[in-house]
């Protein structure tokens, strides 16, 4: 049966005001929140509540009418030992899920008492694909073999739009009579989409300038920013890091209250269900540290979708179990995109990321503080205290907000 459909006429006053110079202003903030308490009969009382300018949000959010505040916690020590991360970090995490950040601090802790995180980049490129179109395979073709002989002007176009954009390689694949042309870039301290989207666009043009008939967009899809994919394991986009450690056993009996048979036996089995699930990656929960990472240090949250398509593995040992987790499509930043934003800011700054020469530095603590979760996740599920745990920190039955039943 055909639901009834809504019969509303759209007039000039359900649309959103417009205000002088986009309303950024404390004054027009606050108009523009009164007139959604209006519209709707909400009450914005905590929304409103900002501690910092709202101009300051000018460049990452259209329409402010406030805040969303986010509970912050910290988690850690994790002990680091990579190129640009040494030494103990304290990871702070904003999330509204309860049991995840005494997850994570509990599994950082022992991989500290474990001897600490070997971590690695191995390689650190942001990466757009635009398609070129032409009228026929051979067409296509012609171009695909103009190309080569072209890379350094092109990337003397990429280049031309940003001071710290570098055109790291340039690939390309045919299909039918489209040509995908792979632009990586190494995008500094910033995560960068929008500057190799601009750089990338200024080469288009000039290989348009340049091969009559050439016409593209500049998206294709196939670098995968915001959506899973298999490209993002092989190809990678933004950081691809490694994090590994030695768990012995008396680390995994004191923190982790499990062996390594039991605790590799988890990963071991989990490995049909993933396979089932055809999932892209494999790994226990990585989407929850950065997730709850992402939204304390400013980053574009979306970018889970990418960076969760992550691997991470376990290995019996004699002395233990080596366990690792492995990003390689993490996209983070200290610089640009909302890392400026007061509480991001702050958040980078208890890590020594915050601004210009931190972004591999963070993406390393990252990776360390990721394999925490993984670690912890799995030992609470083979000795059963993973809905235990739950029980104790994550619950919120509206009951008990009401003070009904609440311990
Ligand atoms: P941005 O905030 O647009 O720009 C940051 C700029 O900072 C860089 O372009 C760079 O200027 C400058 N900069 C100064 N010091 C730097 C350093 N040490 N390292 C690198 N850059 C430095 O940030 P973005 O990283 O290019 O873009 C990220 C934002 O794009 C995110 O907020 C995301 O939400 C958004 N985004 C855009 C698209 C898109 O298609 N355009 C898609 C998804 C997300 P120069 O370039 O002059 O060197």
């Amino acid at each position: 049966m055909a639901l009834p459909k809504a019969d509303i006429e759209l007039g000039p006053g359900d649309l959103l005001p417009r205000l002088k110079d986009q309303g950024y202003d404390a004054e027009r903030v606050a108009r523009r929140r009164a007139w959604v308490e209006r519209k709707t009969g909400a009450t914005l009382e905590h929304i409103g509540q900002s501690s910092f300018d709202p101009e300051l949000t000018r460049g990452n959010i259209e329409n402010p009418i406030g805040v969303a505040q986010v509970p912050m916690g910290i988690a850690g020590p994790v002990l680091v030992h990579g190129r640009y991360a040494s030494g103990l970090f304290y990871v702070p995490m904003a999330t509204s899920e309860g049991a995840l950040i005494r997850s994570y601090e509990r599994g950082m802790v022992a991989l500290t008492r474990a001897g600490g995180v070997d971590v690695s980049i191995q390689n650190d490129e942001n990466q757009i694909v635009p398609t070129f179109f032409f009228n026929s395979v051979h067409e296509a073709e012609a171009f695909r073999e103009w190309l080569p002989a072209q890379q350094d002007a092109i990337r003397a176009a990429a280049e031309s739009t940003t001071r710290h954009g570098k055109l790291t390689g340039v690939h390309w694949y045919q299909l039918g009579r489209q040509v995908l042309v792979n632009f990586g870039f190494s995008t500094g301290d910033a995560q960068g989409m929008n500057m190799l989207v601009k750089g990338a666009d200024a080469a288009c043009r000039w290989i348009c300038e340049q091969y009559p008939g050439a016409r593209y967009f500049v998206f294709s899809g196939m670098s995968s920013e915001k959506r899973p994919s298999g490209f993002l394991l092989t190809r990678g986009k933004g950081k691809r890091v490694t994090a590994g450690a030695l768990l012995p056993h008396d680390i995994l009996r004191m923190y982790l209250h499990c062996t390594a048979e039991q605790l590799f036996a988890v990963w071991h089995s989990t490995v049909l269900g993933h396979l089932h699930a055809n999932a892209i990656g494999y790994n226990a929960h990585c989407a929850n540290g950065l997730t709850a990472i992402f939204i304390a240090t400013g980053q574009d949250v979306a970018n889970v979708v990418n960076a969760a398509c992550a691997i991470t593995y376990f290995e019996l040992q004699p002395e233990g179990l080596f366990v690792s987790t492995t990003l390689p499509a993490l996209s983070v930043a200290t610089v640009g995109g909302g890392t400026a934003l007061p509480t991001a800011r702050e958040a980078l700054s208890i890590l020594g990321c915050a601004g210009s020469g931190h972004a591999r530095k963070f993406a390393e603590i990252i990776a360390a503080a990721v394999l925490g979760g993984e670690i912890s996740m799995g030992a609470a599920i083979t000795t059963g205290e993973f809905v235990q745990a739950h029980e104790r920190y994550g619950r919120n039955r509206p009951e008990d907000r009401n003070g009904e039943g609440r311990a």
